[in-house]
This record gives C-alpha cells, sequence and structure tokens, in this order.
C-alpha cells in the first residue's frame, strides 16, 4: 500500500492540525488519541512516511524503530500508566481495522482493560 501523505497524522506531523502532545523527539511524536477508549489512551507514531507496524518493521532505519521503541517509557511514564500497566496495540491492514495509514501504536491504561480481542 502506498503512503497517502494527506492521512490525518502526517497532517499532524506537518502541524496543519493540532494534537495534544505528550512527546516529541526527532522521530517520534505522541499525542492523545481524540477519541479515548481508555482513562489512558496514547499513540505514538514515527515521523517518517510508513503506512503500518508491518511498513515501519521492514522499511525504518535502526535509528527510527530504535527511538520508537525508546519512547515507550517514556510516554507511558507522562501518561501515568507505566506503573499500573497498559496494553499496546498496532492495527496493521484492513482484517485489524486500521483506520489511519500511518503507523501508530496505541497505548491504553489508566483502568482495568477487558478482554484482548472482542471478534463480533
Ligand atoms: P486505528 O483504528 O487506525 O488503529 O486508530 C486510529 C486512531 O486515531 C483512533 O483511535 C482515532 O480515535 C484516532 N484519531 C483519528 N483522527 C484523529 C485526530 O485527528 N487526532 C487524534 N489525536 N486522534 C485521531
Amino acid at each position: 500500500m502506498a503512503y497517502d501523505s494527506n492521512n490525518i497524522f502526517a497532517r499532524i506531523l506537518r502541524g496543519e492540525i493540532p494534537c495534544d502532545k505528550v512527546y516529541e523527539d526527532e522521530h517520534v511524536l505522541a499525542f492523545r488519541d481524540i477519541r479515548p477508549q481508555a482513562r489512558a489512551h496514547a499513540l505514538i507514531i514515527p515521523k517518517g512516511a510508513y503506512v503500518s507496524l508491518e511498513d515501519f518493521s521492514a522499511r525504518a532505519s535502526e535509528a527510527e524503530i530504535v527511538a520508537f521503541h525508546r519512547a515507550i517509557p517514556k510516554v507511558t511514564a507522562l501518561i501515568g500508566v507505566n506503573v499500573t500497566g497498559y496494553r499496546a496495540i498496532a492495527n496493521s491492514g484492513a482484517d485489524s481495522h486500521q483506520e489511519v495509514p500511518h503507523y501508530h501504536l496505541h497505548l491504553l491504561g489508566g483502568q482495568r482493560l477487558g478482554p484482548l480481542l472482542n471478534l463480533a
């Protein structure tokens, strides 16, 4: 799947749309989800143009991958879930119902979470 540079997260990265920023560095941006599914719900995205976890994992540089993963504990501390726990979800592709075609990792917590999957 080709990267769509007009997707909503690309527009957030360009500053065309505001976000509730939690963390930023050279390779990564993290912000609160606009429709939170738990009391704490942030998204971490790479600044590079990657469609999905599949695409990011295949094509991103080692520096980008390391930066992305090193950002996770920073963001979980900033949203207050690093001690109590959280769930990390990356929807990738059609079967997952991925809505936004720019790789993002959901970090959800702040409360007891339900079952891992709802197959309905
Ligand atoms: P997906 O289904 O692709 O894994 O998740 C996309 C997520 O992006 C959804 O949880 C949705 O609420 C969030 N989202 C969509 N548009 C915006 C936006 O403009 N700003 C923010 N902060 N989140 C958004």
